[in-house]
């Protein structure tokens, strides 16, 4: 019997609504992650069977089960929206482990108290890609909600391009609670409400901190160390967001919501790849500084409950605030060393020096045009002595080699890059193609790929095209919806 807890609806109702799952008429599994379900201490063959899918689709609540959709608010691409919230979304419960509570959570399951006009629906393709982005992150070692399952339901989803089958994604967190969870609390005029709603995320994110003497100001510092030390390693492997709205960002430090979301080919800090993107808001290269300016607004929705005296408020809040690009540049040196194979004070190697090679070597990225991930494979075989493994654009020869003259004088590990540079990321070619065969019945190519993302680092026999860029006609199209 699966054992679900509630804490988050008995903390604060206030911030939820009860909710209720879309009828399945056809449910199929699609994709199980037994590791993770093993991890989580649920019975795979249960999880397989017609009742476990009626228990992933949130048709067979378990008893006492309290499902809810949780309410927010968030800027989405600077505008503030007060009323946003799960609208085809559900929390079903919490599950108890090792490491603290993970919230068991459905999207696609239909509308809800807060769908606001929308179907609740998810389809199958996006629901797919965001089980196989979302393992790849973990798998790479990013802080990232996980995916368990994703169930076909046999309903059909209409979007503007047409119909397309319906598809319910199981997502397994630390918590989803988001900075605009935070705005919403603020802005509902419940000051109770945003205390207990502090003290929630606490026991969760930062147990030590709950009898701190200022417990939104202990927060506070945490999200902002957990969001530079997450966007440095976002950075470090080109993932791009593409939604970067606050109600996008949790407090747990964990990547959330992939929607138009995609990895650079080439580098580049102007990429965007979401046709929603219009204005650039959420470049590639813009995601540190968004990151703070969200951080911002969490700090603006937590000053009623820092100190009864606004000014007081904001001058506590705004030392840790200031500091956050002192952390993201700290963490994100941290990745580019790894990613370089060296390591701060060997070698005499400061942080200037680090500095500079790291932005020397952007710029030769950047000009180039090179496959950003590849390239760090190869990198690693000039650290094994081997030049010519290293794929040099014409007429960049005498810029690389110098680069690398500088570089190897601090004696890279290519054994730790290798364990460090993906071989395997979700490259937007193959995702596009093993999605669209998916949406057609046919998942041997997600299976394949989501098998390559969650070995990242290892080299598959037969799978080479795998770790292969993508045709240039097809980067220079890409775009997400
Ligand atoms: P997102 O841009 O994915 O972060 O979603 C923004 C808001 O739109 C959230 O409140 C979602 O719950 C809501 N939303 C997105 N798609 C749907 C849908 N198909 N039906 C209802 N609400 C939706
Ligand atoms: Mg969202
Ligand atoms: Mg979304």
């Amino acid at each position: 019997m699966i054992q679900l807890e509630h804490r988050y609806v008995d903390d604060v109702p206030e911030l939820t609504v009860p909710a209720t799952a879309a009828p399945a008429p056809a449910p199929r599994l699609l994709v199980l992650n037994e590791a993770l379900a093993v991890e989580l201490g649920l019975d795979v063959t249960f999880l397989r069977s017609d009742a476990g899918l009626q228990f992933l689709l949130g048709l067979a609540p378990v008893e006492g089960s309290k499902p809810v959709a949780m309410r927010y608010a968030g800027h989405q691409f600077g505008g503030y929206s007060p009323a946003l919230g799960d609208g085809r979304a559900m929390l079903l419960g919490e599950l108890r482990t090792d490491t603290g509570l993970r919230d068991l959570h459905l999207k696609g399951s239909g509308p809800t108290e807060l769908s606001r006009g929308g179907d609740g629906l998810a389809a199958v393709g996006p629901m797919l890609r965001e089980y196989l982005l979302s393992e790849s992150m973990h798998a790479m070692g990013i802080p990232t909600t996980r995916a368990l399952a994703v169930v076909a339901t046999g309903e059909q989803v209409v979007r503007e391009d047409g119909t397309h089958p319906g598809a319910v994604l199981v997502r397994v967190a630390a918590s989803h609670i988001r900075v605009g969870t935070f705005q919403f609390a603020r802005a509902s005029n419940q000051m109770r409400v945003l205390v207990k709603l502090t003290r929630h995320a606490l026991e969760r994110h930062l147990p030590d901190a709950v009898q701190a003497d200022n417990p939104p100001v202990e927060l506070f510092d945490h999200v902002v160390q957990a969001q530079a030390a997450l966007i440095a390693k976002w950075i470090s492997v080109g993932f791009v967001h593409g939604v970067m709205n606050t109600d996008n960002m949790t407090v747990s430090g964990e990547t959330i919501d992939y929607g138009p979301c995609a990895f650079l080919d080439g580098y580049d800090p102007a990429a965007v790849f979401s046709s929603i993107d219009t204005g650039s808001r959420y470049a590639f290269g813009g995601q540190p500084s968004v990151a703070q300016w969200n951080l911002a607004r969490f700090a603006e929705a937590l000053l009623p409950i820092v100190t009864d005296n606004e000014a007081d408020a904001v001058e506590a809040l705004t030392p840790i605030l200031e500091n956050y690009p002192v952390h993201f540049n700290a963490a994100w040196l941290a990745e580019m060393a790894a990613k370089l194979g060296v390591e701060l004070g060997r070698d005499g190697l400061d942080e200037d020096a680090l500095t500079t090679l790291v932005t020397d070597l952007h710029g030769y990225l950047e000009a180039s045009g090179v496959d950003f991930t590849s390239f760090f494979r190869q990198l690693s075989g000039v650290a094994r002595g081997d030049r010519s493994s290293l794929i040099v654009s014409d007429g960049n020869r005498e810029r690389m080699d110098l680069w690398l003259d500088a570089w190897l004088t601090f004696a890279p590990d290519a054994d730790a890059m290798d364990a460090k540079n993906p071989l395997h990321i979700p490259r937007n070619h193959l995702l596009d193609a093993a999605l669209l065969a998916a949406e057609d019945g046919d998942l041997t190519q997600f299976e394949a790929l989501l098998g390559a993302v969650t070995a990242p680092f290892t080299a598959i026999e037969g799978g080479e095209h795998f770790a292969q860029p993508a045709p240039a006609e097809f980067t220079a199209n890409f775009r997400t919806y």
